[in-house]
C-alpha cells in the first residue's frame, strides 16, 4: 500500500487495519491490546505509543516491528562516534579520555553485531512506569513457569537460559587478529574497552556472551540481563532486524536498557518472591543482606528492588564514591509507594541537604538516630535509618514505624455498643 512520508503514524495503522479487513475491537482483541487506546492511536491521540504496543500491532497486522517502530520516530541513523547514551554510561564510570572513548568506539565497532552491553548500565537510573513493570513480570513469570524455575531460589539460570535456546557461548573477547589491530592503534585501551564491555546477545546465532572474570553476583545479573533482551518480543523482534546503519534513538536505548536491568532483576527475584519474603520484618540492611544472599544477588539490586516494590514506607539513598577519589557522588533516591505518596521524596519534595547529610554521617561511620519528618499533610512521622557502606557506595535507608491507630479510634469501637444500651 502507498503511505507517504507526511502521513501519521495514527493514518497509517488505519490503514494498516483496514487492508488487513479488520474492525476496531477486533483487531484490538487481535493484537491483545484496549480498543479505546487503539482508537486513540489511530487519531493520534496518543504522544508516544510504547514499543510494546507497537510490537502488539505489528504482531496483529503481519507486519515489520522495525517499520512500526520507524513510523513512531523511535529510530534515527547511526552517526560517526560514541551514542549519548554511551558517552553517558561512560561518564559514569570516571571520565574516560578523548582517545580512550575512541578506543572503546572501536571496540564497539568491532564487536557490532553484538550490540554489546556497558557495564555503566547497570547504574543507569530512572523509572519505569507501572504498565512497563507489569507488562516485564507477566513475560518473565511465563519464562520461568515453562523452565521449571518458578520458586526455586536461587533462580537456576542455566535452565532459563536452555528453555529461551539460548546458549552460553563463552566470554566477550574479539579475535586474536581484531585484537591486534586494535591494539596497534589504541594500545592497551583496547584491553580497558573490553572491560566495560559486560555481556552481548546475539540474536540470531542464540548466542549470550559474558565478560571474563566478572564477580558471581554481578555474571548472574549480567546473564539474566541478556537473557531480559531475549525475552521481551519488543527487543528481539527490534535488535534482530537492526542494521549497521540504524539504532534507537538515546533515549530509547536507555529505556530499553533499564528494561533489560528490570526483567534481570525480575528473572532473579521469581516477581513478587523476594519482596513476600523481605515483607516478613521491619526492612534493614541485616534483612536485605539476607534474602540477597539466599536469591544471589548484590545488595545494590536487591535494596533497590525491595524499597520500589515493599509495602513498607521507606526510601533508599544511594551515593556511588567517584573512582579514583572515593568521594560521594550526588545520591540516587528509591522511594516505596507509599512513602512517595506520605513524603513526595522522588517527586519533589526531597529534602536534599538532609539526606546528603546522612550519607555523609554513614559514610563516616556515624550511628543515624531516627529523626521526624512532616508527610504531605502535615502529620509528623517519626522515620528510622539504616545505613551500609561498601567499597562502591554508600547506603541509607529511611523507614517510617508502622503506623499505630491512635488509642481513641479503638475505645469509641468497644464503647459505643455499651452506650448504647
Ligand atoms: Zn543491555
Amino acid at each position: 500500500m502507498a503511505v507517504t512520508d507526511k502521513t501519521t503514524l495514527g493514518a497509517r495503522l488505519r490503514e494498516l487495519r483496514l487492508a488487513k479487513g479488520l474492525g476496531l475491537r477486533e483487531a484490538a482483541t487481535i493484537a491483545g491490546i484496549n480498543h479505546g487506546y487503539l482508537s486513540q492511536l489511530e487519531r493520534d491521540e496518543v504522544a508516544q505509543p510504547a514499543p510494546p504496543v507497537l510490537q502488539k500491532l505489528a504482531a496483529a497486522y503481519d507486519e515489520p516491528f522495525l517499520l512500526l517502530m520507524r513510523w513512531a520516530n523511535y529510530l534515527e541513523d547511526d552517526p560517526q562516534g560514541l551514542s549519548a547514551n554511551q558517552s553517558r554510561a561512560l561518564k559514569i564510570m570516571g571520565e574516560p579520555t578523548a582517545a580512550e572513548l575512541q578506543a572503546i568506539k572501536a571496540v564497539l565497532d568491532a564487536m557490532r553485531a553484538g550490540r554489546a552491553d556497558m557495564s555503566a548500565l547497570q547504574r543507569l537510573d530512572g523509572h519505569l512506569d507501572q504498565a512497563d513493570r507489569a507488562e516485564i513480570r507477566r513475560h518473565v513469570l511465563a519464562l520461568l513457569r515453562r523452565a521449571d524455575a518458578l520458586d526455586v531460589i536461587p533462580t537456576p539460570l542455566d535452565q532459563v537460559t536452555e528453555i529461551s535456546k539460548l546458549v552460553i557461548a563463552g566470554e566477550v573477547t574479539l579475535s586474536p587478529a581484531v585484537t591486534r589491530r586494535l591494539r596497534e592503534r589504541f594500545g592497551d585501551l583496547v584491553d580497558k574497552a573490553l572491560e566495560l564491555i559486560l555481556g552481548s546477545v546475539q540474536f540470531d546465532s542464540r548466542e549470550v556472551y559474558l565478560q571474563k572474570g566478572l564477580y558471581h553476583l554481578k555474571h548472574r545479573f549480567v546473564h539474566a540481563h541478556e537473557i531480559g533482551h531475549d525475552l521481551l518480543p519488543w527487543h528481539r523482534e527490534l535488535y534482530a532486524s537492526l542494521d549497521d546503519k540504524t539504532r534507537l534513538k538515546p533515549e530509547v536505548h536507555d529505556q530499553y536498557e533499564r528494561q533489560a536491568n528490570q526483567a534481570a532483576i525480575e528473572i532473579l527475584t521469581q516477581g513478587d518472591r523476594l519482596r513476600a519474603e523481605a515483607d516478613d520484618s521491619a526492612l534493614s540492611f541485616d534483612l536485605i543482606n539476607r534474602v540477597g544472599s539466599q536469591f544471589e544477588i548484590s545488595v545494590q539490586a536487591t535494596a533497590r528492588h525491595v524499597v520500589e516494590e515493599t509495602h513498607q514506607a521507606c526510601a533508599l539513598a544511594i551515593s556511588y564514591r567517584g573512582s579514583g577519589t572515593g568521594k560521594l557522588m550526588p545520591p540516587h533516591l528509591y522511594s516505596s509507594r507509599s512513602f512517595e505518596e506520605g513524603f513526595h521524596w522522588q517527586s519533589d519534595r526531597a529534602p536534599a541537604p538532609l539526606i546528603q547529610q546522612h550519607l555523609r554521617a554513614a559514610q563516616r561511620g556515624d550511628a543515624l538516630e531516627p529523626i521526624t519528618l512532616a508527610d504531605v499533610r502535615g502529620r509528623i512521622a517519626t522515620v528510622h535509618l539504616d545505613s551500609l557502606c561498601t567499597p562502591q557506595a554508600v547506603f541509607v535507608l529511611f523507614r517510617c514505624s508502622p503506623e499505630k491507630k491512635p488509642l481513641l479510634t479503638r475505645l469509641t469501637h468497644v464503647e459505643w455498643p455499651l452506650r448504647s444500651h
